[in-house]
């Protein structure tokens, strides 16, 4: 009758999986094979029709077209649909319907539409249902109906109709399709549900999930980690209603040592890690380093290569770094400055950091010893990022090896291996630290008694200490007492009262800082002590007179000593007849002050060796036997007046080698020769400062005779000047005179009259500390190429000498201070030859009439200032050793004052100046001012142009010049400043040569 073919589409037999939803078929009439098993009832309503798709496979179609018949109710009944747990299922329909007005006469019955219902139960085998108990799920009508035209074309009019059953809380259900007189065919029923499908995302499992009971819900679902994948928190998606995964949060990784590869992680080959979870995928092991197993999460170093525990393990690994190289230092009194190059091989990493072991000699046990905590690192000891550290708060004349090593991030893991460079430093001279610790001991009526503490670093041994004491607020009325002693009795003072005590230490590089002002107060007259009796008043006044005679006495002792050549003896007599030394008490000296100051003469020590009957004595007395096998002659350094001076190493037992001088006596000597070569070490012996240069002991037992002396690596003072021309700064020349007055101090203290102070006699050693050289009897003279026979029969270096000296042979510490303002002189011009090419009697002639050398070019005025006062005509008004240390140390504290220069405008180049005036000229003719100028080359042209005297060349231009001869810019410019400078002086005063 009725019958409908239906082309079925593959697609709606598909369950379709894909990564985002999934549909999962209840029932699908289509795919049932056999009968579908539904009940029609009444029995006459729906009927089942077998067909067959365009495939032939077999369908299944129920339909009803009861459209002429009244009151139609029919209804079909599916099987029980188990709804698998879904609480959200979809009913697909898939029907034909007539179209009632395309069929004759049945418009008064017929139906467009038919209702589905479903009943919800746990009962499979129910069957029986009441239509009363049935849900309507809705009225279906039809899109599109057909109609007998389309039959005839056989035309299709599919529909397709979807609804869905929530929620559903039961086992299952059955549907039921009522028709109540339509002209239907049920092509298909598909009952299915959705769920979101299994899925792996961001190596995570997500398990199939069937959707929520609401159209509108999203469900979290947490994944789980694929496999060796971790994460710190699960990471979680939401299945929405239409089986879609929505929404990814978080993420699992792959364990270290391993790899995510398409979704699942993977072990690292051998040769690759992985160790943190950051990094994606395996690496290669990095340089020198390895692994030989698989899922490596680090890789082995190689060996003799480390890693340090926070190298990041894709760094490679690395070694200790090679020692720092090229160590210099610089020593500074008690401070060193040491500076090196970075190592040659860093070890491969960029953390290189030096550390300094610094360790000395100790004076017990001559073995290596930490340094102590005392020493002062800057910026630090350890962990240096740069190339220099500086040392300070060492020993004075200490022998210090400093080692710079160099160490990494690995060092410790190389250990004990340690690369570093050693330095061998001495440090020179430097005053004691102020006392820090004074105490009062027993207190009297008219004394206190006060001891006190060594200076945290003595830097050398203590000769004395000064005790300054004062009453207090009676500053300019103070009396200094020197003892030898950490203890002193202050007696004479006044009962009552209170006295402000400060103290200080000397050793041979001088006076530390005072302590601070400690005050104590001596008890009351009633107190009296068993020591104090007598009159307060009285005391004091008998105590100042004695002092005050004591005073004058041994001031005008001293007066009459210097006044004669003898002195020394004499007081050498008086120490060999058993005085030991010239002061009141053994072991103190005590000196008044009051606004200026009365001084006790210093401790005289220096013992001439004429006054022992035999030299060989002195010599042992005063200097050590060396035995030869020691020595070790490296080379020829230049020659003396007995025989060849020798560079070589001198090795003590148990001592370290060490650089000497070697002099030496030449064969075929005759006993004074020996006598007077061996009286050099005998006063050289004598003495022990750091500017004096130190004698290591003598050779006389084996031939040649020998004096060993410290080894001075820059030789004479004099050439090496000259070899360094402009080459230093004013401190370091300040520098080097204050080693040199600070020697003569010493020598002055001791006695000693040097007679030949000058350049060449001082000796320069590599860190630019000058000694003072070249001791000898009268014969140091003999032996001096610049000594010439005085008047009265005397070898004199008469360009260095006082005039009282040349005059009346009257050598004295005095007349050492004007050598020294020669060497002043000689080293603020780098060696120039005092006075220059003038004839020795013409210097004599000029000095006498008051006429001295001109300030060096760029010589700062106040050292010009101190030579000048060191070449005053009266000895007395000359400084003392003492004050021209004290002048240049404030000087070298307060550079600034080194600025001002003598004026360019006033110095009168090479013309001597008259004292006090600077004006004044002393060139005799034009040969000697231009050999002064030092442009003697030009004088035989000069001569040949007719320019033959002065007072011609002062009129000279600049064409004048060039018609000379004189080409060169910077000779012209330096003769015609000359000129302009003597114009100068002409104005001013005749010459008087
Ligand atoms: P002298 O006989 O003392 O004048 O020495 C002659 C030369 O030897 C000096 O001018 C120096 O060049 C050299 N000389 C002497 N003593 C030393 C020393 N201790 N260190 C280095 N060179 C020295």
């Amino acid at each position: 009758m009725y019958l409908f073919f239906v082309i079925a589409s593959p697609q709606l037999f598909w369950t379709c999986y894909n990564i985002k939803k999934l549909t999962v078929n209840l029932l699908d009439s289509r795919s049932v094979i056999g009968d579908l098993g539904w009940v029609a009832y009444p029995k006459n309503g729906w009927e089942e029709i077998g067909e067959v798709d365009e495939n032939y496979a077999p369908i299944h179609t129920y339909q009803v077209c009861k459209v002429m018949e009244q009151n139609q109710n029919n209804w079909l009944q599916t099987n029980f649909i188990l709804n698998q747990g879904a609480q959200r299922v979809f009913l697909e329909l898939k029907f034909t319907l007539r179209d009632c007005n395309s069929l004759p006469g049945g418009l008064g019955t017929c139906k467009e539409t038919f209702n589905v219902y479903y009943y919800e139960t746990n009962d499979e085998e129910r069957r029986n249902i009441r239509e009363s108990q049935y849900t309507k799920i809705d009225t279906i009508a039809a899109d599109e109906s057909f109609t007998e035209l389309d039959l005839g074309d056989r035309v299709m009019k599919l529909n397709t109709e979807v609804r869905d059953l929530c929620p559903l809380s039961k086992k299952g259900f059955y549907l039921a399709f009522q028709d109540l007189g339509a002209c239907i065919a049920l092509v298909s029923v598909r009952v299915f549900y959705k769920k979101c499908p299994f899925v792996v995302r961001n190596l995570a499992l997500f398990p199939d999930t069937i959707t929520g009971p609401d159209s509108a819900q999203l469900l979290e679902v947490s994944g789980t980690c694929v496999n060796n994948s971790v994460a710190d928190e699960l990471p979680r998606m939401y299945c929405s209603a239409e089986g879609e995964w929505l929404v990814p949060i978080g993420r699992c990784m792959c364990q270290a040592g391993h790899e995510e590869v398409n979704g699942s992680c993977q072990v690292c080959k051998p040769g690759f890690y992985r160790s943190a979870l950051q990094t994606k995928s395996c690496s290669k092991c990095p340089p020198r380093s390895f692994t030989k197993v698989e899922a490596s999460t680090s890789c082995q170093c190689e060996q003799g290569y480390y890693r340090t525990e926070s190298d990041p393990s894709n760094m490679a690994c690395t070694k200790a770094p090679s020692a720092p190289r090229n160590a210099i230092s610089n020593v500074n009194e008690t401070s060193v400055f040491l500076e090196w190059s970075a190592p040659e091989e860093t070890g491969g990493r960029k953390d290189v950091r030096y550390n300094i072991v610094c360790s000395k000699i100790s004076t017990d046990s001559g073995q290596y010893e930490p340094c102590g905590s005392h020493v002062r690192y800057l910026p630090q000891r350890t962990g240096l990022k740069n190339t220099s550290i500086m040392v300070m708060d060492l020993l004075a004349h200490t022998n210090y090896t400093f080692e710079v090593e160099a160490v990494n991030g690995v060092s410790e893991l190389t250990a004990p291996l340690r690369q570093y460079v050693s330095l061998n430093v001495t440090t020179n001279q430097a005053a004691p630290s102020p006392i820090t610790v004074v105490k009062k001991g027993k207190t009297a009526k008219n004394s206190i008694s006060v001891s006190w503490q060594e200076p945290d670093r003595p830097n050398g041994i203590i000769l004395e200490y000064e005790i300054k004491y004062f009453e207090k607020d009676q500053e300019t009325s103070y009396t200094i007492i020197k003892s030898k002693e950490t203890d002193v009795l202050v007696d004479g003072l006044k009962p009552s009262s209170a006295y402000i005590f400060q103290i200080r230490a000397r050793t041979s590089a001088g006076y530390g800082g005072f302590s601070r002002r400690f005050e104590f107060e001596t008890s009351p007259y009633s107190v009296a002590a068993s020591s104090d009796q007598g009159q307060v008043p009285i005391i004091a006044v008998a105590v100042t007179v004695a002092i005050i005679l004591i005073a004058l006495v041994t001031g005008f002792l001293m007066s009459d000593c210097c006044h004669t050549d003898s002195c020394a003896e004499t007081l050498l007599f008086r120490r060999r007849c058993g005085y030991s030394k010239a002061k009141q008490d053994p072991d103190e000296e005590k000196m008044h002050f009051h606004n200026g100051h009365i001084k006790f003469p210093a401790v005289r020590t220096y013992i001439d060796p004429h006054t022992y009957e035999d030299p060989n004595q002195a010599v042992h007395e005063f200097a050590k036997e060396i035995d030869v096998s020691c020595i070790t002659i490296e080379r020829v350094i230049g020659a003396g007046e007995f025989g060849e001076v020798c560079s070589g190493l001198l090795r003590l037992p148990g001592k370290r080698e060490i650089p000497v001088a070697i002099k030496t006596l030449k064969a075929g000597y005759t006993e004074k020769q020996r006598r007077d070569f061996l009286g050099e070490a005998s006063i050289m012996g004598q003495f022990d400062h750091p500017n004096i240069i130190h004698l290591k002991g003598v050779v006389t037992k084996s031939k040649p005779v020998m004096i060993i002396t410290e080894y001075m690596e820059n030789g004479s003072l004099d050439t090496f000047l000259k070899k360094n021309d402009g080459q230093f700064t004013v401190i370091q020349l300040v520098g080097m005179l204050r080693g040199i007055a600070s020697g003569m101090r010493y020598l002055s203290e001791m006695g000693y009259v040097h007679r030949d102070l000058a350049a060449r006699n001082i000796l320069v050693n590599s860190n630019l500390v000058c000694k003072v050289s070249d001791f000898g009897l009268s014969r140091v003279l003999e032996d001096d190429p610049e000594a010439a026979y005085t008047t009265r029969g005397g070898k004199i270096p008469i360009r260095w000498t006082a005039p009282e000296a040349i005059a009346y042979r009257k050598f004295t510490s005095a007349s050492d201070v004007w050598s020294y303002g020669i060497v002043m002189w000689e080293v603020m011009s780098y060696g120039e030859r005092p006075y220059w090419q003038m004839s020795n009697q013409d210097v004599i002639k000029a000095v006498e009439e008051n006429y001295r050398l001109p300030g060096p070019m760029d010589c700062p005025t106040a050292l010009y200032h101190l030579m000048m006062d060191c070449w005053q005509k009266d000895r007395n008004s000359r400084p003392k050793f003492e004050e021209i240390v004290s002048i240049l140390d404030k000087l070298i504290r307060n550079p600034s004052s080194l600025k001002g220069l003598v004026n360019p405008s006033n110095r009168v180049s090479n013309l001597l100046v008259e004292h006090g005036s600077p004006e004044g000229c002393v060139f005799r003719s034009v040969e000697e001012w231009l050999e002064a100028i030092k442009m003697g080359r030009y004088t035989e042209l000069f001569m040949e142009r007719g320019y033959t005297s002065l007072d011609v060349v002062t009129q000279m231009t600049l064409e004048d010049l060039r018609r000379v001869g004189v080409t060169l810019a910077g000779h012209q410019k330096k003769i015609l400043n000359s000129i302009q400078e003597m114009r100068v002086q002409m104005m001013n005063a005749t010459m008087p040569i």
